[in-house]
């Protein structure tokens, strides 16, 4: 083969899903073409325009839990069925494909690790399981996790993207947000810190309850969050959104939010946070054990 030609081309372009994956993609936001590899070490962040794709819950806790010291939390709470709910799919039929498809029980997990150094509660939806819907597990364990969280003095992260209230779960869906505001109501008041982490898309009852009640909420760059979506206002109001409603830099801009923060720089802004948050302040990574936060009581080794 010649040096500058070649016979047939040795790069498939693939821009669909993964059938005879080539490893290469075409970005679906700036359309310029990227290695799935380049794209996963920079945690799914695209290399040319930094547009953020999704990260799965997995992903999500390694990208921020130092290594190997993420432990599950209420991992056999599992949904039931209480309004034996069918629509073209019967609700516990959902609950098994969402199962076998996400590797996952329900559309939260959550836990304790440590976050450079700092001991904390951690919660992250998990998108892949039925959109992140909070159904009553999601809410439950949430719920459980903050309680947690206040009987240890442990600082809160919960990293949000979510469809919204499970619809199947209907009235049990929405009394998740009473209930998750109410506890983080107590974490408030015994002045644990609490931030939320926005990623796209968090909708619906889970920005409309905990996921906005943060201490500190930030969000990832050019994130969806909203309560109804932008084709459901649009439907209703019977006129177009301004460009950009909805997207993290909008909701910066009018108060909604603290900060917006890019997918790589997160861990090491929420240390900073908690730094100053616990009295804390942290030096580059010469934390030490001494150095710890919340010495006011005992820390778990859970
Ligand atoms: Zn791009």
């Amino acid at each position: 083969m010649g040096l500058f030609s070649r016979s047939k081309p040795k790069i498939k372009i693939q821009t669909t899903k993964k059938d005879s994956f080539s490893g290469w993609l075409k970005c679906t936001h700036c359309s310029e073409l990227i290695h799935a590899n380049e794209l996963e070490q920079n945690a799914n962040c695209c290399p040319k325009c930094d547009y953020h794709y999704r990260l799965s819950a997995d992903e999500r806790i390694k990208s921020l839990a130092d290594a190997e010291s993420f432990h599950e939390m209420f991992y056999e709470l599992e949904a039931s069925d209480p309004l034996q709910f069918v629509d073209t799919e019967a609700y516990p039929q959902r609950l098994v494909n969402a199962k076998e498809q996400s590797g996952h029980n329900e559309a939260v997990i959550v836990g304790t690790c440590t976050l450079a150094k700092m001991p904390i509660a951690l919660g992250v939806l998990n998108f892949s399981f039925m959109g992140g819907s909070m159904g009553s597990v999601v809410g439950e364990r949430l719920t459980l996790l903050m309680e947690y969280a206040l009987k240890h003095n442990l600082p809160l992260v919960i990293v949000s993207t979510s469809g919204g209230a499970r619809m199947q779960e209907s009235i049990f869906s929405l009394m998740q947000m009473a209930k998750t505001s109410a506890a983080l109501a107590k974490l408030h008041e015994a002045q644990v810190p609490y931030i939320s982490i926005l990623t796209n898309p968090t909708t619906g009852g889970v920005t409309a309850s905990f996921a906005s009640l943060g201490d500190i909420i930030m969000a990832e760059p050019n994130a969806l969050i909203c309560f109804a979506g932008p084709r459901v206002i649009e439907q209703t109001i019977g006129k177009k959104l301004p460009p950009g409603a909805q997207k993290s830099e909008f909701l910066l801009h009018h108060g909604m939010i603290d900060c917006i923060v890019k997918r790589r720089d997160i861990k090491a802004k929420v240390a900073e946070i908690l730094g100053y948050l616990t009295g804390n302040q942290r030096h580059g990574d010469e934390h030490t054990p001494e150095q710890l936060p919340l010495q006011k009581k005992k820390t778990p080794n859970k």
